[in-house]
């Protein structure tokens, strides 16, 4: 039996689950090294690789048809089509012939030509053709590699990668995928969010790529890190167990559906859901959500090669209006850059992602593409109640500016006598400092407030949200992030204006009594996390921690806040 090894990782996405280890290697043609080989057998690997990858890019297509629609799905057709282009195929040949190299390095040698190719044509429609290449070529020597896509997986398994963009992590198949283990990333990169919206554990260990293989079995949880390689058998009992006890609690959170989200005494709350897709709804559906807090919509432009149109955001975004049946649905704009990548924009490699070209400030230069998203939102929003907000707003010209754009957005509907609602409420996302300081003013500027608590930990302690190096001063418990949050709520209540937190802190069971405490509105999470956080609040009596919630604004450090917190939640939690 192979020796058993405890390793304490980082908890980013709840739930237990123990299985074998898929390794998934992204290779990139950089890997490819040059080797001889025998003519007859390469040209056959070859032919082999590009069936393959057909079946591959049918599956994908069928998958991606399946969970998020045609439009999304067009991109795996195209690189079928690409796949077929008998132009590169002969060259690759011809280099096999010609220079008796292995088909790994024919297809980077030829691959590397016509992405040079595209990439020097003056038309930006040839020039985006360069990725597709390369996404095509790097398939193609995955496959003589005999490296599998995570969707083929023939077993379930725990997925262990580098890391994991948010893209992969939607094509990420439930049913396959018993856990995720990854070197980088945090409790709030996008991927570990869409895990938590997916119901997959999933657990961020540095270094760990060193210490694990393929096929080797693992114990993981979610819940507090823990990963176990080559469990023994008492250990996989402990993990089944603690799989019935967590099945179990959630038996119990259910009890509270259809119950209003109000405390012992008397304090409401609204419970809303985060959604990234109208794929995400069919959760919501099956949840208490009181409205859709926030739709990431900028999960709508990844995976594919052309932007979504008008036409096409009005008919999702209909769908979800419609389907929350007069329930609010709040619309952030595009958001996208950090870890959130689409190959739709021309963002350039930057120093610091976060800090960079990203949501709002990306949409003001982009200012057609983003007038078409706010018309769409404009002109579904007459199938029921819709708001929306902007994201990323660090100075008050910036909100004036994309305010400016809304209206323009508007006159263009009236000109073009397109009906619209006229009564769509717009917000603000706090998630800057600059904006916690300004709250006061900028409440006069808006409709409603919800506080990114992911992106505001990062900006006011300078730790990326992504890196585990610094993952130790990213804490939502550190005082500065809780006094911020007052000072908004405050901010937001002097102008009279709704307040709700949209970020992973607004679902944490330790921080639910601050949050009412301060008068916040609403909280927005991942719909199954809402029956949770609803029981937790029903059970708390907020009256009975007055004296502690007062020493909150006292704490000098995170330990302590999270030291009172938990004892806060010890005094207000009564036992059912
Ligand atoms: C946030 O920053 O808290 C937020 C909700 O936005 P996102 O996680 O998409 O950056
Ligand atoms: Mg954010």
């Amino acid at each position: 039996m192979d020796k058993m090894m405890r390793i304490e990782g980082k908890p980013v996405s709840e739930g237990y689950a123990v299985g074998p280890v898929y390794m998934m290697k992204k290779v990139t043609d950089r890997q490819v090294i040059h080797a001889y080989g025998e003519v007859e057998q390469e040209l056959n690997r070859f032919q082999q690789a590009i069936e393959k990858s057909i079946e591959d890019l049918n599956q994908l297509y069928k998958r991606m048809l399946e969970k998020h629609g045609e439009s999304e799905a067009k991109i795996f057709e195209a690189h079928r089509e690409m796949l077929s282009d008998i132009e590169m195929h002969n060259q690759i040949e011809e280099e096999i012939r010609k220079t008796k190299c292995c088909a790994e390095w024919a297809v980077k040698t030829v691959g590397d030509q016509f992405v040079a190719l595209f990439e020097g044509m003056d038309n930006p429609y040839f020039q985006e053709r360069a990725l597709d290449i390369k996404d095509i070529t790097n398939r193609l020597i995955k496959n003589l590699m005999g490296q599998e896509d995570e969707h083929n997986l023939s077993v379930p398994s725990i997925i262990v990668a580098k890391d994991l963009t948010p893209s992969e992590t939607c094509l990420l198949d439930k049913n396959k995928v018993l856990g995720i283990i990854t070197e980088k990333g945090g409790q709030t990169s996008h991927s570990a969010i869409i895990a938590r919206m997916l119901n997959i554990p999933y657990i961020v260990v540095p270094g760990i790529l060193g210490d694990i293989d393929m096929d080797m079995d693992v114990a993981m949880s979610g819940s507090d890190g823990r990963l176990i390689i080559n469990p023994k058998d008492d250990i996989i009992d402990e993990f089944k167990k603690l799989m019935q006890v967590q099945s179990q609690e959630q038996e119990r959170y259910k009890t509270v559906k259809g119950l209003e989200s109000i405390s012992l005494d008397g304090h409401l709350i609204s419970m809303k859901a985060n959604i990234g897709s109208l794929e995400d709804m069919n959760q919501v559906m099956m949840s208490d959500a009181q409205g859709i807090g926030l739709f990431r919509t900028e999960f709508m432009y990844m995976n594919r090669k052309d932007l979504p149109t008008f036409e096409e955001q009005v008919k999702t975004y209909s769908e979800i209006i419609e389907k929350m049946e007069g329930k609010p649905v709040t619309f952030r704009t595009l958001d996208i850059g950090g870890d959130k990548k689409s190959d739709l924009f021309n963002i350039p490699e930057e120093m610091n992602p976060f800090l960079g070209f990203r949501g709002i400030r990306l949409c003001l230069e982009e200012r057609d593409l983003f007038k078409t998203q706010l018309k769409a939102i404009l002109v579904a929003a007459l199938k029921g109640y819709a708001k929306v907000m902007f994201p990323m707003i660090a100075s008050i010209q910036e909100l004036w500016q994309a305010k400016e754009v809304l209206y323009e957005a508007q006159k263009e509907l009236r000109m073009e006598a397109i009906e619209y609602s006229k009564k769509v409420p717009v917000g603000m996302m706090i998630e800057t400092p600059s904006s916690v300081m300004m709250a006061d003013l900028f409440a006069k500027e808006v409709e409603f407030f919800s506080i990114g608590t992911n992106d505001l930990t990062q900006y006011t302690l300078a730790t990326d949200r992504m890196n585990p190096k610094v993952g130790y001063l990213y804490s939502g418990y550190d005082p500065s992030i809780l006094r911020s949050i007052k000072k908004v709520a405050a901010a937001a209540k002097s102008e009279n204006i709704d307040v709700s937190i949209c970020g992973e802190l607004g679902a944490d069971i330790n921080l639910l009594a601050y949050w009412l405490d301060c008068g916040i509105d609403s909280l927005s999470m991942s719909a199954s996390s809402i029956e949770k956080a609803k029981w937790y609040i029903r059970h708390s009596d907020i009256s009975k921690a007055k004296g502690l919630l007062e020493k909150v604004d006292e704490m000098p450090s995170e330990k302590q806040m999270h030291e009172l917190m938990q004892e806060i939640t010890k005094n207000t939690f009564q036992s059912p």
